[in-house]
């Protein structure tokens, strides 16, 4: 069968990545004679310039009927006059709610290479290794909002349903990793993180007593993630709080340019595979945009969606090689361009399998 995979590049850097995934999936698929349709599509500023809407049509049919779709980045200083629902960003949220991914996986972890990299002490974040499950359909960023002659308005609501069934993903991920799941609400003050907390103990006393389970405030963890990041296993969060945690975790890796994502629905219709970043567009057109994101995030689509692990271990390998022999891009205070990362991870590819020792 062929696995369909929609692109959509977007803007700034997100070309740059985007093409960089393609060539490393082609090396990956070759010998394995696995069949690949790759399909190219607008979004985000690209799409405002061509058809005058950041979403269009076609775009969101042929991401339907997709296995997986690919995303650089949207957004961009040339549309930032625009009103909400026409900018770049809107054709995302717009996509994520069609394709009902309503889990943001994040893997952040230090790779033992990168430790020194952090502007944190090494042995603070050696051994960090969590997951961040942010849920993404809901809460504040799809609420009802306006303006009135006073001020303005975002309104949080959340459904039992909502809740129930990214804490479920969540758990299952705890599950397969170390056992442990940490909820972050604010139950002290908001409504909506009061339902969170009920619902997941209800859920966790339900079907996961095995869990090694925890609550914590969301001031408590943002300290808490930078003062002792090792002791998170899986995490699970409403849009808001995950869209500004996995941010300052993404120091934690080093850089934001290393951080992938998948996101993920039922057990029918496509992940949704992207790197955390945004377009860069400081860097855009300059070569120099770190791939390692994207490249991950493809590592997240062979594993998730094609079921290979096989070939997502071998790219997270390869991956992990090129930074252990010290090639790094500028986001790290190297030197190598955008190139020299595809072309050192290509060549790591067809090395054998094995983990090199941690440097
Ligand atoms: P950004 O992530 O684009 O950039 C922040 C900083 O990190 C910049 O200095 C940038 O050069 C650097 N950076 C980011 N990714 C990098 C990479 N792969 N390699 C090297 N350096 C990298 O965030 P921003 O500057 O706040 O936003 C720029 C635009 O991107 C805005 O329009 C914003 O709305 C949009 N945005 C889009 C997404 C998305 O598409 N998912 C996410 C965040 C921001």
């Amino acid at each position: 069968m062929t696995f369909r995979i929609l692109a959509l590049p977007g803007d700034g850097i997100g070309p740059e990545v985007v093409a960089v995934a393609r060539r490393v999936l082609e090396a990956l698929a070759a010998p394995e004679d696995l069949a690949l349709a790759w399909q190219e599509a607008l979004i985000g500023g690209a799409a405002i310039e061509a058809e005058g809407v950041p979403l269009p049509d076609a775009t969101l049919e042929a991401a339907l009927e997709a296995d997986a779709v690919l995303l650089g980045a949207v957004g961009g200083p040339r549309w930032e006059g625009l009103p909400g629902v026409r900018r770049p960003e809107a054709g995302l949220l717009q996509l994520r709610r069609a394709l009902e991914v309503f889990a943001n996986l994040r893997p952040i972890r230090t790779r033992p290479a990168l430790a020194g990299h952090t502007p944190l002490k090494p042995e603070v974040v050696a051994g960090t290794d969590m997951l961040f499950v942010r849920e993404l359909t809901g809460g504040l960023y799809f609420g009802d909002k306006g303006r009135d002659r006073r001020g303005a308005y975002d309104l949080c609501r959340y459904e039992t349903e909502e809740i129930e069934r990214v804490v479920r993903l969540a758990a299952r991920l705890a599950r397969e990793r170390r056992g442990r799941l940490t909820l972050i609400d604010k139950a002290n003050v908001l409504e909506t993180s009061r339902l969170w907390r009920e619902v997941t103990r209800d859920l966790i006393a339900r079907e996961f007593t095995d869990l090694d389970f925890e609550v914590l405030l969301v001031d408590a963890a943002a300290m808490l993630l930078i003062r002792e990041p090792s002791r998170f296993d899986v995490i699970v969060t409403e849009n808001l709080f995950g869209d500004i945690l996995t941010d300052e975790a993404g120091v934690l890796a080093g850089s934001l340019g290393l951080v992938p994502s998948a996101s993920l629905g039922g057990d029918t219709g496509p992940g949704l595979y992207e790197p955390i970043h945004g377009s860069a567009p400081d860097i855009a057109g300059r070569g120099i945009a770190n791939p390692i994101g994207m490249l991950e995030s493809l590592a997240l689509m062979l594993d998730r969606s094609m079921r290979r692990p096989d070939l997502a271990a071998r790219l997270s390998t390869a991956i992990d090689r090129v930074l252990e022999a010290g090639i790094l891009p500028a986001d790290l205070g190297g030197t190598a361009t955008t190139a020299d990362i595809e072309e050192a991870v290509l060549a790591h590819l067809s090395l054998p399998a094995e983990p090199a020792a941690a440097g």
